[in-house]
């Protein structure tokens, strides 16, 4: 028996012979019977093309030793050749043929079940937990759950390599914007896709980006950068993805310029990046985006302090306490000179007692310092983008797609997509629920106008301002706060409460990047084409109908209210835009002039909240309670 089993006998079978078919159904139809008749399962195996022509397929006995040795191939060449390569057989053919797997057919509910589950990104594990609680009685194991991948797979390669099976994927589609590059040997060098959630994305909350490489996501070994954003929301959102064949300044300025020209045309810049102190990438973005903050996070350097500096100090934590408070002090200066200045302090306090620890940050950091630095990052909108680790869990996200780090482009490709998807339903629900659920505390007389116009987070932060502005101790407005978030100030706010009961914080406080932008909810829309001149209006009211049915009752009054207005009312009018107090502008704005032209046009809310105000006493226009004469 063991003998047996390390040489296993070989049966040899009657081969079909050499026989010439004129079509292919017919040569099918011959290899499956005479299969049976032999007592084999017979599967359809590799196919060949020349010149995009089928030129041969080879047929293959599902059982037994390696493939090469179980093969028969057809050939096309004035008609179909059949001809055997290997009539030898290692296991005992089969007089029934229940034991054979592809016997062990799935029917089309389960073959269904294990194609949405795969594109799901499930484990065949949990696929054969699924199929067997829907049928006890079914026959499968894992192996079948990974059979019928390898089917659809195949299918959906359709003779295709995986690269070209994904080429084709992306650019064929609506669904993503790509770009890519091939070396001398026609090999692909850098591929570039977004997602078309991502450039919806883009359009609104495009002034802040952060990029970082990630690693071991492929087969290739190729550096995967990933280009993330921050909604409204304060969520992360997936921007783009570039797979590089290195990571010189010429692969970034590739990149770079794929996300200027496929996701920026008709957008202003970024107003700031964010990034890893890597030369080639700054180089990149300063040749592609010149007019672009390009700041280093201040995460990854507290992190490399970290880890450079800390030995330096023997455990004696209220030392090294210091010295971290003493840097922090450096970066938060307000001024460059005082920038300078502390550091000079900092210096010499720590030069004698840790040099090396004090080296490393002159030598690595201190000249980069106007892209960390206070003094010089306090002048642009930037969102946090320098003290948190945003493009780090989103690598993190990535990986537990992507789960291994040696499947091709295209397996990496289809998961990242699943990300992307998911996550946008979750940047949407987030959105929705700030529209429509108030939270309690923020409904007070200053944030009337706004609430559900802005995010829930600006409100949260706005609401923060509120109550710094009624400190006692209260410092000095520096302009800070308003400038690197677009959001109003405790300073403002306190000036507008002075001397009248009746301040409320306008939209035009908020940088656009809080608005709550109609676009986001209404995905199916932006497709409608005017008809005959006229937008049309039809798939909108469709679409409000059938989220009018899911709404609370205060809600659908509400609405009802509004749809009277627009449906009853004056016709709308569009005024000249509120000239506002140079105070508190918030940072961006002239940005925002520029790229007025890619601007949506007012919804017909926005345009029915525009219809004169009327006045609380007398509801005439033209007056308020205040002036009233009536
Ligand atoms: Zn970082
Ligand atoms: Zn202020
Ligand atoms: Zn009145």
């Amino acid at each position: 028996m063991a003998d047996e089993m390390q040489t296993p006998t070989t049966f040899t079978i009657a081969t079909p012979g050499r026989l010439t078919f004129d079509d292919e159904n017919d040569l099918m139809t011959y290899v499956l019977r005479f299969g049976q008749e032999q007592g084999m399962a017979i599967t359809k195996g590799r196919t060949r093309k020349l010149n995009n022509a089928l030129r041969s397929i080879d047929f293959k006995c599902d059982r037994g030793g390696s493939y090469r040795d179980r093969r028969t191939r057809v050939k096309l060449r004035s008609g179909w050749t059949l001809r055997a390569i290997n009539n030898e057989h290692n296991h005992e053919l089969d007089n029934d043929m229940s034991g054979h797997s592809s016997s062990r057919r799935l029917d089309a509910a389960s073959r269904q079940t294990v194609a949405v589950m795969t594109a799901a990104g499930s484990q065949p594990r949990q696929i054969v937990t699924t199929l067997r609680q829907t049928n006890p009685a079914i026959n499968l194991t894992s192996r079948t759950i990974y059979n019928e991948r390898n089917r659809i797979r195949q299918a959906q390669l359709d003779g295709r390599t995986p690269i070209s099976a994904l080429m084709d994927e992306l650019a064929r589609t609506d669904e993503y914007v790509m770009d890519f590059r091939v070396g001398d040997d026609d090999n692909i060098t850098h591929l570039f896709f977004a997602h078309h959630k991502s450039i919806k994305m883009v359009k609104l909350y495009g002034s802040v980006l952060l990029m970082d490489c990630t690693y071991k996501t492929n087969r290739f070994k190729m550096p995967l950068l990933e280009v993330v954003g921050i909604t409204g929301s304060w969520k992360t959102f997936f921007c783009c993805f570039v797979f590089l064949a290195a990571e010189t300044q010429h692969d970034y300025e590739w990149a770079m310029q794929a996300i200027s020209t496929k996701l920026y045309d008709g957008l202003s810049p970024p107003i700031t990046i964010a990034t890893d102190r890597d030369p080639g990438l700054m180089g990149a973005i300063g040749r592609i985006f010149p007019t672009t903050n390009n700041i280093i996070c201040l995460w990854h350097i507290d992190k490399n302090i970290v880890s450079n500096c800390r030995r330096d100090f023997n455990g004696d934590e209220e030392d090294w306490a210091g010295f971290l408070g003493m840097w922090k002090a450096t970066v938060q200066s307000l001024e460059p000179a005082e920038f300078d200045n502390t550091w000079d302090r900092f210096e010499t306090s720590y030069l004698t007692t840790n040099p090396s620890a004090v080296q490393y940050i002159k030598a690595t950091w201190i000249p980069h310092k106007e892209r960390f630095g206070t003094p010089w990052t306090r002048h642009f909108l930037h969102l946090k983008s320098t003290t948190t680790a945003r493009v780090e869990s989103a690598h993190h996200t990535i990986k537990s797609y992507i789960k291994v780090s040696t499947g091709h482009l295209r397996d990496v490709q289809a998961k990242i997509c699943l990300a992307v998807e998911n996550q946008d339903k979750e940047i949407h629900a987030k959105l929705m629920n700030d529209r429509i659920r108030i939270a309690h505390s923020h409904r007070i007389h200053m944030l009337r106008n706004i609430v559900g116009r802005v995010s829930a987070y600006a409100l949260e932060a706005t609401l923060k301002q509120v109550q710094r502005s009624a400190e006692a101790n209260l410092s000095p407005c520096t302009n800070h706060f308003t400038t690197t978030m677009g959001l109003p100030c405790a300073h403002y706010i306190l000036h507008g409460t002075q001397g009248t009961h009746d301040f409320r914080l306008a939209l035009n406080d908020f940088n656009r990047h809080w608005w709550i932008d109609d676009s986001v909810y209404t995905p199916d829309i932006e497709a409608a084409e005017p008809e005959g001149g006229h937008p049309d209006i039809q798939p909108i009211v469709n679409h409000m109908l059938e989220r009018y049915h899911q709404w609370t009752l205060p809600q659908q009054v509400q609405a009802r209210h509004r749809l009277e207005e627009i449906a009853f009312g004056p016709a709308p009018v569009i005024h000249d835009p509120i000239i506002r107090r140079g105070r508190g502008r918030p940072v961006g704005s002239t940005a925002r002039h520029n790229t007025a032209s890619t601007q949506r046009d007012p919804s017909a809310f926005e345009l029915a909240e525009r219809t004169p105000r009327l006045c609380g006493r007398c509801r005439q226009t033209g007056h308020n309670v205040r002036n009233c004469p009536n």
